[in-house]
């Protein structure tokens, strides 16, 4: 399958890697948004959260949490935004989350000034039906 992800899995494509198991690869991003960006990529190829399973879900959280620990004691960060993208700009078709490690000041947009445009009541009854 000519996916540059599963290329990286598969070691055709160099990465700089910082964990593997069996389930997924985490490398580094090759454009980084800020020092120490890197993806969480299952090893199965498959493009959005819709087809994300349970297990494989969990699995990642967990290394989340142990992933912003070290990154905290290693980097230095103040904080770290998770990050997702389904079909609309999501440039990899291969589904993967960005780990974004923040530092005080630092350049990285996660907010607008953009209104609310929508009234969400509808969709948030559809949610607890
Ligand atoms: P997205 O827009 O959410 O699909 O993000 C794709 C990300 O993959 C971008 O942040 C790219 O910089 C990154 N990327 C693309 N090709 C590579 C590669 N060969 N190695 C590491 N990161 C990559
Ligand atoms: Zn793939």
């Amino acid at each position: 399958m000519d996916c540059i992800f599963c290329k990286i899995i598969n070691k055709e494509v160099p990465s700089h890697l910082v964990y593997e198991d069996e389930i997924l690869k985490i490398f580094l991003d090759i454009n980084p948004a800020t020092n120490g960006e890197c993806l969480i990529v299952p090893k199965n190829h498959f493009k959005t959260i819709m087809e994300l399973d349970n297990e494989t879900n969990e699995h990642i959280l967990k290394i989340e949490k142990k992933l912003y620990l070290i990154f905290k004691e290693k980097l230095g960060c103040d904080g770290m935004t998770i990050m997702q993208n389904n079909d609309y700009g999501q440039e990899v078709p291969h589904f993967h989350i960005h780990l974004v490690p923040r530092y005080n000041k630092d350049m990285f947009r996660t907010t607008s000034d953009k209104d609310l445009l929508v009234d969400f009541e509808n969709i948030i009854n559809q949610l607890n039906d």
